[in-house]
């Protein structure tokens, strides 16, 4: 059973089709006393632009450089 979101877009996302190369962060924001990322990706059905909101879960320590280089993708 995949989660449900709210969406206001016609096409499903699916993790499948979706790359962090096509993706960027829109925004970084608090509400209610919690962080939220908004994230800017292309849907794998139409190539519009979507904005995808996620709550932030866990912070921890990774050892990249921003901004990432293509290689990290690899
Ligand atoms: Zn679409």
């Amino acid at each position: 059973m995949s989660h449900e979101y709210v969406s206001d877009h016609e096409h499903d996302v699916s993790v499948e089709y979706l790359y962090p190369a096509d993706s960027d962060v829109l925004d970084i924001y608090e509400r209610d006393d919690r962080l939220y990322l908004e994230v800017a990706t292309v849907c794998p059905e139409c190539s519009e632009t979507l904005a995808l909101t996620a709550p932030v879960e866990s912070v921890t320590e990774v050892d990249v450089d921003l901004p990432l280089d293509e290689e990290y993708y690899d």
